[in-house]
């Protein structure tokens, strides 16, 4: 029995990693969970029946519907920067953003009478480059999208920026409905990191001239984020890029571990392969970029979220300012739901499905079945919970997953328990359950056995 059990993990652990090799993304936590089972096509109409019917029930058994939260998808950039994961693509011109809204707008028409009875709670506007689009055309967005919807006034809305293409009209747009955390992607202020990623026209004056609008604007978060290993920077430039940035005082800096792109970026700039990248090449210089941090944070009053290296991402607080966790903009929490508006966005119901709209759509078509979607179960929100705190760090408190889920963790997952002790990956201390990582691929192969 004891051998045939211990063939199976052995089976399941090269599985995992196979699998995780074939689709070369096992860096997208979010994709982890779409790998453990094959995805099928839904239609809007299928879609919001789904909706309908969790928010009936929750109306019918009196459950608390605050955690719904609505996300907006612009996929447009000035220009592509070579490092860049995210589904985005060089704007046209202004009649593509015009059409685009016009998409956004008929699905919010579409969807408005199956929450007619819900109060968003959060808005989380990302991209590509949200502020992209002129004042006038964000303003269009924003009043079609509170004409058709309703939001409790206690929620966070958020606006992802680009430094140099938001302006002080835009600003003024977002805060007349109540945006309160703008989040600047400037990755670097190095000149010749921004040359090879094809960034070069970010200037450090009008980042700071920015971060400075947006504070008299009065949004309580403002947030910057930077990459820490880029093509071309070294660690003097990166030391460099975070000293200006910290200067500056954004309420929150957020640093993320270059997360290589699929094509030949790797090959172009490091000429090593993905294996060699994350086993020789990126754990030293992470562990290097740490330290540099933990000085420049003392030196300007940034509290760290962690320092431990086996993370993807970094978050560093203002001290003087009492701003929300770094990195809290993005929506859909443990036990929330998530609607997902515009082309790759993803949407979650809890425990019941989740789906994307996993290319570029540009106009709403109701018989399209357009949805990657997956069904999930309370196990899976359980086993999704595991894998986001294993995201942020290396243990799982048990009594803490009792009081979210009224259950017992390991009589939940008796075969994942039993594997990863086998492969001596996990061990107890006290209330915790500590996990080993090796190196950053180890926290995808613990999620994937707790996702069987
Ligand atoms: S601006 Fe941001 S989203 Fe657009 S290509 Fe560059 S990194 Fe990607």
């Amino acid at each position: 029995m004891d051998k045939n059990i211990n063939d199976i993990i052995r089976q399941d652990l090269a599985r995992f990693r196979g699998l995780l090799k074939q689709y070369d993304n096992f860096y997208d936590i979010n994709q982890l969970h779409a790998l453990a089972k094959y995805p099928f096509l839904l239609s809007y109409p299928q879609v919001k029946k789904h909706w309908k019917q969790y928010i009936d029930a929750g109306i019918r058994n009196n459950k608390d519907l605050k955690n719904v939260d609505l996300y907006l998808h612009i996929p447009f950039c000035r220009s592509k920067c070579s490092y860049c994961l995210f589904p985005s693509m060089p704007l046209k011109g202004k009649t593509q953003a015009e059409g685009y809204i016009d998409y956004l707008t008929e699905e919010m028409h579409f969807y408005s009478n199956a929450f007619r009875n819900i109060e968003f709670r959060n808005i989380y506007i990302g991209g590509g480059t949200p502020s992209i689009l002129s004042s006038a055309q964000m303003s269009r967005l924003l009043k079609n999208m509170f004409g058709y919807f309703a939001f409790r006034k206690d929620g966070q809305r958020t606006s992802e920026c680009n430094p140099h293409s938001a302006s002080k009209p835009v600003f003024s747009v977002l805060r007349d409905y109540g945006f309160n955390r703008i989040s600047f992607g400037v990755q670097s202020l190095n000149t010749k990191a921004l040359r090879v990623n094809k960034r070069d026209y970010q200037d450090f004056k009008v980042v700071k001239q920015r971060i400075s609008e947006a504070k008299r604007f009065g949004f309580t978060d403002i947030n910057v984020d930077l990459i820490a290993g880029l093509a071309g920077d070294t660690l003097e430039g990166f030391e460099n890029s975070f000293t200006k940035v910290a200067k500056l005082k954004p309420y929150n800096i957020v640093v993320y571990g270059l997360m290589p792109p699929r094509n030949s970026y790797l090959a172009d700039n490091f000429h090593m392969n993905k294996y060699d990248y994350f086993t020789y090449h990126y754990p030293p210089m992470i562990k290097k970029a740490l330290r540099v941090m933990a000085v420049i944070c003392r030196k300007y009053g940034y509290i760290p979220d962690s320092l431990d290296p086996s993370k993807f991402h970094w978050g560093f607080r203002d001290k003087g300012h009492s701003g929300e966790d770094p990195g809290s903009g993005y929506t859909g929490e443990y036990g929330g739901c998530t609607l997902g508006l515009g082309s790759f966005s993803r949407s979650h119901i809890h425990g019941l499905l989740e789906y994307r709209n996993a290319q570029y759509v540009s106009h709403f078509n109701l018989r399209d079945r357009l949805f990657e979607a997956k069904k999930i179960t309370l196990k899976d929100e359980m086993a999704k919970y595991i894998i986001n705190c294993l995201d942020r760090e290396s243990r799982i408190s048990l009594s803490i997953f009792n009081e979210i889920f009224g259950d017992n963790l390991i009589k939940v997952f008796p075969y994942a328990i039993y594997a990863l002790k086998q492969l001596k990956l996990i061990y107890y201390a006290k209330d915790n359950l500590i996990f080993r990582f090796r190196n950053p691929e180890d926290k995808y192969i613990y999620g994937l056995f707790f996702l069987k």
